[in-house]
């Protein structure tokens, strides 16, 4: 017996690429983590709230603490003002506040505009919740809005647009102009936006991100979710969290409720007290993260692969449309791993109908050594084939 949205999917391509990374001892720049840059005071914190408990269920909506710094911080970073007693919660990861806002939101037949490239999670979800994904796709190299297609993809059933800025896998970060078209037609359409910004605090090249929410026009009607895994480098810690107003957010906690009911209490501590942490933390992880976007990206450039601008997150594009005549890129990374020793990710997969075939991903948020013996490795790759690189 199998649900039919689960029996219609296999293993997240994440989780597959990683396996490879590791079979093949391969340096993994395919699934988003960071390795070697993550927050050891938030660290040292979550030992010590481990060590002093409790060690029980915390309350369902979130620790008070972690609830006031998540409304303190939309405070200093964007300027929101927030009731932190009714309009934040805390859940198990953003992944989990996305499916809260999904199921708490959603009826069977809704339409949520999805921004392609997307995050695999979203479709499957949606789904699941009964709702019906419509795919709205942006173009490389530089994913523009696409206005006119977002104006057509609207019906009398659509009721939320899913926008995730800055974006996986392509870093684009939406600009002011982008976002108030967006609120315009949050107003019109009547319509919700779940704005999923986990990457928040990584733009680069003086790019500044801009909550959708931060908006006044569509403070209402905004679901802002942000994630500690992404904010502290620490993916596996699963910490999350959902700014909205009091009437959007209750059925979402509803939701959240019944998953999981709630989050470990240290790890919320612990993302309490990193939330506080002074400018030197958030403005040296972004220039960390650019310098070694940078790295990357200069280094694959030198070695003759065409690298896409970048302007967040932890993720370069390549453009393998030269290297790749079955036009697979999944095939490709499969061989790539195998023959180069790096693993990188299929951009297919942030695709509903798989048929982007052209661009592979990288991730940035490593170590330099690691990423020089990555390079190191490609080049090695790119001297033996048959066809160059260049
Ligand atoms: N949204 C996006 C765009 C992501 O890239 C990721 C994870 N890499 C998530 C959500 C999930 O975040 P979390 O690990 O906090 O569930
Ligand atoms: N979002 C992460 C990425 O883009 C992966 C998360 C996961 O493995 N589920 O790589």
């Amino acid at each position: 017996m199998v649900n039919s949205v689960f029996g219609s999917v296999g293993t997240s391509v994440f989780e597959t690429m990683s396996r490879l990374a590791a079979e093949h001892g391969a340096v993994n720049l395919g699934q988003g983590f960071p390795e070697g840059i993550e927050a050891a005071e938030v660290i040292a914190a979550a030992e010590r709230a481990l060590r002093a408990g409790p060690h029980q269920y915390p309350p369902t909506l979130g620790l008070p603490a972690l609830r006031q710094a998540v409304a303190a911080a939309n405070k200093r970073f964007w300027g929101i003002e927030v009731d932190w007693q009714s309009e934040v919660l805390v859940t198990s990861g953003a992944t989990e506040a996305l499916a809260d806002c999904f199921l708490g939101l959603l009826e069977p037949g809704d339409e949520v505009l999805v921004f392609q490239p997307a995050y695999d999670s979203y479709g499957v979800i949606l789904r699941r919740a009964g709702a019906v994904p419509v795919p709205v796709r942006l173009e490389p190299p530089h994913w523009e809005l696409p206005r006119q297609r977002i104006l057509d993809s609207i019906t009398p059933r659509t009721r939320a647009i899913l926008l995730n800025t800055p974006m996986n896998p392509n870093g684009k970060v939406f600009t002011r102009d982008e976002l108030e078209f967006l609120a315009d037609l949050l107003e019109r359409h009547d319509l919700v936006a779940i704005c999923d910004e986990v990457y928040e605090h990584l733009t680069f090249d003086g790019r500044e991100h801009l909550p959708l929410m931060a908006l006044p026009q569509a403070r209402g009607r905004c679901l802002r979710i942000g994630s500690a895994g992404k904010t502290f480098s620490v993916t596996g810690w699963k910490v999350g969290y959902v700014t909205s107003t009091a009437e959007r957010l209750a059925p979402v906690a509803r939701a959240h409720q019944y998953l999981t009911f709630a989050t470990p209490p240290h790890l919320q501590s612990a993302v309490a007290f990193g939330l506080g942490l002074g400018d030197d933390y958030f403005g040296g992880l972004q220039a960390t993260l650019q310098e070694h976007r940078d790295y990357l990206a200069a280094g694959l450039r030198d070695l003759g692969f065409t690298v896409l601008d970048g302007g967040g997150t932890y993720f370069l594009c390549v453009d393998i449309s030269g290297l790749d005549p079955q036009g697979d890129d999944f095939a490709f990374c499969r061989r790539l791993v195998a023959e180069s020793g790096v693993a990188a990710v299929p951009v297919s997969t942030f695709y509903a109908e798989r048929d982007m075939r052209s661009l592979i991903r990288l991730c940035f948020a490593k170590r330099k050594p690691l990423l020089r013996d990555a390079l190191d490795r490609l080049g090695a790759w790119a001297a033996r084939r048959p066809v160059a690189a260049a």
